[in-house]
């Protein structure tokens, strides 16, 4: 099978490494790629939001799978586009993806799916969610309505600063008209939990739970990020979450989203809250989420390319049952000083190679980098790298990830030191 990835992080780097190690994929294209995918597949510069880009670049190489790793082409129709030449893509339509794309229609979605989620309010007005504040009362929850890449979510007891976000996404500083909605919505206590499924648009192959790490510093300190770092299995999670969410949450949402005419076929990620209440929706995402993809795929034993090409072409009832390495996975990213404000980038990365285990145990995927022409590799985003390792248990895998990430240096690079700790303890 010949397959092109899209997109150009560590979890199309994670996403490609498994494919690679796939026995039927004789060839592995990605596009724009990094650094570090260019170890393991032939990379294309390609504008990854334009559909017809990527629809030619595909049929030129003869791709028979398109994997659309990032939310913005799904969000942009880049899987129709590649669906409507013929080709099998694994990521929902664009229509189907404006679950991650909206808050406020994934909302909608669950509602009429019956899936337990934060009670919330669309506003589009600041003096609306000043009203939507004070109903709830603190911690206050203050989401823009589109896509932020994880950092447009501020959760805070302070209201002014509630408040100020607010305005912001409703592009309403005090006095100006903007067309933007914000969602209020209830605070959810409890862990968090993501879990991802596969689906065709009918049947639902839920993965092995992860849980990331979305703020900058330890603690759970400092400001949201796309995600620092993640780790699975869960020890700590109640027996049959998986069998619950998917009877709850998964199979329903797929259900009703194939009801509306808008079938859902790809990833589906249900960012959870294990609340005293039970079980609540944080979010959904159409895609892969990153970085609990390296760690989840860390994991996986079942060759990728098939499983992504029955979503594809809508055979996932014919597949096996996943299989799945009993032991643990951890992976540390490390970004760049100034993120996630203001990244700094272009500083030489020395040390990657020392990092990599022989064994494979221990393996840097690349999410913002680049290769300059001499040999050397330079951060290129915010975050830089996502050092990842497996291990008999999450102890294990927490040690080889750091170890690695030691011997790592980047000029203001900065990690989280706390990565899947307390569950490993
Ligand atoms: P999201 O982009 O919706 O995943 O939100 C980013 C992060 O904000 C989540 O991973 C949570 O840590 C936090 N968050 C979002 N919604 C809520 C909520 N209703 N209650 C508590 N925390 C939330």
């Amino acid at each position: 099978m010949k397959v092109l990835v899209i997109g150009g992080g560590a979890r199309e780097h994670a996403l490609c490494r498994s494919l690679s190690q796939d026995p039927a994929v004789t060839e592995l294209h990605c596009a724009p790629g990094n650094a570090g995918i260019a170890q393991v597949a032939t990379v294309h510069p390609v504008d990854q939001l334009d559909g017809a880009q990527v629809t030619a670049l595909a049929g030129r190489l003869g791709a028979e799978l398109v994997v659309v790793g990032p939310e913005a082409p799904l969000v942009a129709g880049v899987a129709d586009a590649v669906r409507a030449a013929g080709i099998p893509v694994f990521g929902p339509s664009a229509e189907a993806a404006l679950l991650e794309g909206s808050k406020a229609f994934a909302k909608d979605v669950m509602a009429g799916a019956g899936v337990p989620t934060a009670r919330s309010y669309v506003c589009t007005t600041a003096a609306e969610a000043a009203e939507a504040l004070d109903a709830f009362g603190p911690p206050y929850v203050v989401k823009d309505d589109g896509l932020a890449a994880g950092k447009g979510v501020v959760v805070t007891s302070d209201r002014a600063e509630a408040l100020a976000h607010a305005e912001a996404c409703v592009g309403a500083p005090p006095g100006a008209q903007g067309p933007g909605r914000v969602v209020i919505e209830e605070y959810l206590d409890g862990p968090e939990v993501s879990l991802f499924a596969i689906t065709d648009g009918t049947t639902v192959l839920p993965l092995q739970p992860a849980q990331d790490f979305k703020r900058a510093l330890d603690g759970d300190q400092g400001p949201n990020t796309g995600g620092m770092g993640a780790y699975s299995p869960l020890p700590w999670a109640p027996e049959g979450l998986v069998e619950d969410v998917l009877a709850t949450v998964l199979q329903p949402t797929v259900d009703e989203l194939r009801r509306r005419g808008t079938p859902f076929s790809g990833l589906l990620y249900a960012g959870l809250a294990l609340t005293s209440r039970g079980t609540r929706v944080i979010e959904f995402n159409a895609r892969f989420g990153d970085p609990e993809t390296q760690v989840v795929l860390a994991r996986l034993r079942t060759p990728l390319a098939g499983v992504l090409h029955a979503s594809a072409t809508g055979t996932l009832d014919q597949l096996e049952a996943l299989r799945w390495d009993e032991g643990a996975a951890v992976t540390v990213v490390i970004a760049a000083e100034g993120y996630p404000a203001a990244p700094r980038t272009g500083d030489p990365i020395e040390g990657l190679a020392e990092a990599e285990a022989a064994d494979g145990t221990a393996y840097v995927l690349h999410a913002g980098t680049k290769a300059d022409g001499d040999g050397r590799v330079l951060s290129a985003g915010g975050r830089v790298l996502s050092v990842t390792a497996t291990g008999g248990d999450l102890g294990e895998a927490r040690e080889r990830a750091y170890r690695s990430v030691g011997r790592i240096s980047l000029a203001g690079g900065q990690h989280r030191g706390d990565i899947a700790l307390k569950a490993a303890q």
